[in-house]
């Protein structure tokens, strides 16, 4: 099967199939070989490496995903585009497509079934309505993973990097650095989709870390902390988490302030991970 990635080969296949984009799933197909190889060559695949792709569609990165990989699972929920898989990845032995919804997939199952329990790579052409939720998955639920490459509006690419002082720094910053090490790889013209999103998009390498680079007594209670101080994004972060329902009245907060030498009235955006960690390790206590 000719690559896909030549847009004249994957309009082809769209007319045979006579398929229509749903806007709900966020269909955005590629169709610039420069791209694909690129994404390839930043996801650092080997002949050893699973691969978990998230929304196949046409299957035009699984191509390039099968040639690399030893064994490549597929997640797909539009079940029109699974007879297209079947045709577009015949040639292929180690692919294994899924109709499901990735949100509610068991991935460590996935990791179990096709890699004896180790740790996978993702990459993927992400479905941008579910950017956030997918991310926070992958991390949350500690599937074993290498990494993630993942092509994402430019924005939440650029969000995912931010430190204190920016407005676009928050939750999904501090949560994506407590597991990995953000890199940009690649920014993403719409013109390399059909059809054109009418955002930007760009592709990051989220590299695992084996040991997160600060010391948190409760993760689930730092995450609880970030979510309230981010939630409440114009109040002080004492009256964000007093107000949370955590059971921490003001008066803890600013003592645990007091203790880290910063000011009572000072706000979530303006803290570190480090600070969000010792301030999570303080009220623990
Ligand atoms: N990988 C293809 C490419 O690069 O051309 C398609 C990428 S397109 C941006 C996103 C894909 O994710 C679509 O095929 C869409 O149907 C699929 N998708 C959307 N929501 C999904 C979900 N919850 N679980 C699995 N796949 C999903």
């Amino acid at each position: 099967m000719a690559s896909l990635g030549i847009p004249a080969n994957t309009i082809e296949i769209l007319k045979k199939y006579n398929f229509s984009f749903q806007k709900k799933f966020g269909q955005n197909f590629l169709i610039d070989t420069h791209i694909l190889e690129k994404i390839i060559e930043e996801s650092h695949i080997t002949k050893d490496d699973c691969v978990l792709e998230i929304g196949p569609g046409i299957g035009t990165m699984t191509q390039y995903l099968a040639e690399n990989a030893r064994h490549v699972v597929a997640v797909e929920i539009d079940k029109s585009l699974i007879p297209i898989l079947e045709d577009t990845l015949s040639e292929y032995d180690n692919v294994t497509v899924l109709n499901a919804d990735i949100l509610k997939t068991d991935i460590q199952a996935i990791c179990d079934e096709y890699n004896n329990g180790k740790p996978i790579k993702v990459v993927a052409n992400l479905p941008y309505y579910i950017t956030t939720p997918i991310i926070m998955g992958l991390f949350e639920s500690h599937v074993p993973l290498k990494s993630i490459t993942i092509m994402v509006q430019k924005e939440v690419a650029e969000r995912m990097k931010e430190g204190p002082g920016s407005k676009d720094y928050g939750a999904l910053s501090l949560a994506v650095q407590y597991y990995a090490d953000p890199e940009i790889v690649a920014e993403v013209s719409p013109n390399c989709f059909i059809p054109k999103p009418n955002v930007g998009s760009a592709v990051i390498r989220l590299t695992r870390y084996e040991k997160p680079p600060v010391n948190v007594e409760d993760e689930n209670f730092m995450f609880a902390l970030i979510r309230a101080s981010f939630n409440q994004r114009r109040k002080t972060l004492s009256n964000g988490i007093s107000n949370a329902g955590l059971g921490i009245s003001r008066e803890q907060v600013t003592k645990a302030l007091e203790q880290m030498e910063l000011s009572p009235t000072v706000r979530g955006e303006a803290l570190t991970l480090e600070q969000f960690a010792n301030l999570s390790n303080i009220l623990k206590k």
